[in-house]
């Protein structure tokens, strides 16, 4: 076992383990435990916890019985670990959440059960986060972010607006929520915990790297008929008041593939045509009600969003 005949600072709430030089520092009796992107130069021991969600493959061993030379206790709420230039041991504690690159070596023997998803592909991780919220029941909001948010704690909101540049988001911890809206832009979530749910707005395309935890999701909005209609029925009518018009419209089509182009599809449209005689914006006299056709965001050359359109055709279309 390892050995705590150490000083111990006694704190009660939130405590942080920060800047810590006797090591290995060891944090006893919080109840949640955050641990930090690169915030443990050592190895990472923990002792008696019940959940372990880690982005780091627990495989140390327990043959290392550190002593601990300086020690966390008291009557605390949650710990935040970050910044140790050696070993931690963390013991006594609820659940602990190990963020990417939190440590190089991590024994998690303690533990009562360890969620680690092995499948996922490493990330390149993102170059610094633009937003790093840290705590328990935050919100920020933040526009169009250059790299990623990060979230470390639990119940904390984050409001992404106009976002135009891929996007990593990685949430440590449960209970969180992530809002993302903009346009052509690529988010990529990692999660650690559990309950976490990120909901993407429909004009970005979104996708899971790292789950390692349980009931995290991403809701992705799916594209609306707007995003394809160029010229609503009625915008089409208003052009036409008196006299012989060909109007051409589009509008939203009950159907969940689409007939143009096969695939499944958010948001297929019906084109429709009139050829009309009009006097005072209605049609007295048809001459051809024409056919119909069908588009979706995939085949069209009006939709907006993650499609095969120009960065430049995509800009007039927003317009
Ligand atoms: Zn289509």
């Amino acid at each position: 076992m390892t050995n705590w005949n150490a000083p111990t600072d006694r704190y009660s709430g939130d405590v942080r383990l920060s800047g810590i030089e006797q090591t290995p520092a060891g944090l006893r009796g919080a109840e949640d435990v955050f641990v930090g992107p690169d915030s443990v130069a050592g190895t990472l021991y923990i002792e008696d916890a019940e959940y372990v969600f880690t982005d780091v493959p627990a495989t140390g061993t327990t043959a290392g019985e550190p002593t601990v030379q300086q020690a966390i206790a008291g009557d605390l709420e949650d710990g935040y670990v970050e910044n140790v230039s050696g070993d931690v041991v963390i013991r006594d504690v609820e659940d602990v959440f190990v963020a990417h690159d939190a440590t190089d070596s991590l024994d998690a023997s303690g533990a009562e059960q360890v969620f680690h998803d092995s499948t996922a592909t490493p990330t390149a991780g993102s170059d610094g986060f633009d937003v790093t919220l840290t705590g328990w029941e935050h919100s920020r909001e933040t526009r169009d972010p250059r790299n990623g948010v990060l979230i470390r704690g639990a119940k904390n909101k984050i409001r992404v607006r106009e976002t135009t540049q891929d996007l990593t988001v990685s949430v440590i911890g449960w209970g969180n929520e992530v809002h993302i809206t903009g346009t052509n832009a690529e988010v990529t979530v990692c999660f650690v915990g559990r309950d976490n749910r990120v909901q993407v707005g429909p004009y970005l395309s979104s996708s899971t790297a790292v789950d390692s935890g349980y009931d995290n999701q991403i809701e992705a909005a799916p594209i609306p008929p707007e995003a394809v209609i160029e010229t609503s029925k009625s915008e089409a009518v208003d052009d036409a008041t008196f006299g012989r018009h060909k109007l051409i419209w589009q509008e939203p089509a009950d159907k969940d593939w689409c007939p143009n182009c096969g695939g499944e599809a958010d948001a297929v449209v019906a084109r429709r045509q009139k050829d009309a005689f009009f006097l005072f914006g209605a049609a007295i006299w048809s001459y051809d009600d024409g056919g119909v056709s069908y588009e979706c965001e995939s085949c069209s050359p009006h939709a907006v969003g993650p499609t095969s359109l120009s960065e430049d055709t995509r800009r007039n279309v927003l317009r």
